[in-house]
């Protein structure tokens, strides 16, 4: 069954982030390992809060989560699949220990519980963002497109070791971090931060590669290839991993995400899934019914309307709109019916409109009605 991660906060979906982070706090205080010793039941429930709260804390995560549910996090490639199980506790006081630390006078959830990471600074590459603008057409088919993007790639020069002359920094002695006492509320404390000699990494480089000055990587020019599924929206993103910057010196590899951006189509409107045109007609037609000939999204159809079609009335044509993202289902067409008024009908057709106009006269009278907007 899946999860609520609202739920096992115990918060409302409109949750703010403060809120979001007092309440996963709070259940990280009650169920944390050091306070429940031998309890599978709070470690299970401490290892849950943390899994909400990753993904509730991160606004993309989020925003999926809300869209598309648990399963939404776990798709392969789009939105990127990220699943709590594994969650390891070391992972969890390396996340998330920095937001104890205001409440435990600054020295962080790992020293306050005695434990602690002894983990490096991270040397993973940043994560690229990039815009994707598609049109109507493309949204309908799905693409594949094609993009350049500028990212950190490992050195030629060095093979992304960052140049010769590798040493243990003497400085943190190789753990890539220093420690410091720290007075707080609850006595003195040993807090770490990552070394500023080696930037957390733990070695130094005598001999640094002139091209990349010992970062072990250089800006290139790079192009990715996407696969965009049919039916996506405006604002929707997809997350391919390892195509972001690569870290310093060989270290792992970032995202690339790239967002949606739908251009506005110089016919269609959409709505969710489905789209809209509006068709104009002549009052003759209006007034007899006639089969029109519209456009599509998949080609031209041909559909009927009525004798007496008003003016506005909108027409719905059943599937022929937006295919629903990994669903089996399409949107509809609507048409919303406009009847044209002739500005400057023609000599023949003046002559027509007075004959229509003197056996109206005769018939019908100046009928007024309540206004309706
Ligand atoms: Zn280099
Ligand atoms: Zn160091």
């Amino acid at each position: 069954m899946a999860k609520d991660y609202y739920d096992i906060l115990g918060v409302a979906k409109t949750a703010s982030a403060d809120e979001l982070k007092k309440a996963y706090r709070k259940l990280a205080v009650k169920y944390h390992p050091d306070k429940n010793p031998d309890n599978k039941e709070a470690e299970e429930r401490f290892k849950e809060a943390a899994e909400a709260y990753s993904v509730l804390s991160d606004p993309d995560k989020r925003q999926r989560y809300d869209q598309f549910g648990a399963d939404g996090l776990k798709q392969n490639g789009f939105g990127g699949g990220f699943s709590g199980q594994g969650m390891s506790m070391d992972d969890i006081f390396s996340q998330f220990g920095s937001i104890f630390g205001d409440a435990f006078g600054g020295g962080g959830f790992g020293s306050f519980f005695g434990g602690g990471s002894q983990r490096r600074a991270s040397n993973r590459g940043a994560d690229l963002r990039v815009n994707l603008r598609l049109s109507l057409e493309e949204i309908y088919s799905g693409a594949k497109k094609q993009i350049k993007i500028k990212r950190y790639e490992s050195c030629p020069d060095c093979h992304g070791t960052g140049g010769s002359g590798k040493q243990t920094c003497p400085v943190c002695h190789g753990t890539g971090e220093v420690r410091e006492r720290v007075n707080s509320f609850f006595g003195q404390m040993i807090s770490s931060k990552p070394c500023y000699q080696c930037h957390g990494q733990g070695v130094v480089i005598s001999q640094p590669c002139p091209t990349c000055h010992s970062e072990g990587r250089v800006k290139r020019d790079a192009s990715v290839t996407i696969d965009i599924p049919a039916g996506v929206q405006d604002g929707n993103y997809m997350t391919l991993h390892g195509e972001g910057n690569i870290g310093a010196r060989s270290g792992e590899t970032g995202d690339l995400i790239v967002i949606f951006k739908e251009t506005s189509h110089p016919v269609y409107t959409r709505s969710g899934h489905d789209v809209i045109i509006a068709c104009v007609i002549t009052w003759p037609q209006a007034v007899l019914g006639a089969e029109l000939e519209v456009p599509t999204l998949s080609g031209k159809v041909s559909f009927k309307i009525n004798p007496g079609t008003e003016h506005g009335k909108i027409y719905r044509l059943r599937g022929k709109g937006l295919p629903v993202l990994h669903g089996h289902r399409f949107g509809d067409q609507l048409i919303q019916i406009k009847i044209d008024t002739p500005g400057q009908p023609d000599r023949e057709e003046k002559n027509l409109i007075k004959e229509l106009y003197q056996l109206y006269s005769k018939k019908k009278n100046l009928k007024i009605e309540k206004f309706t907007p």
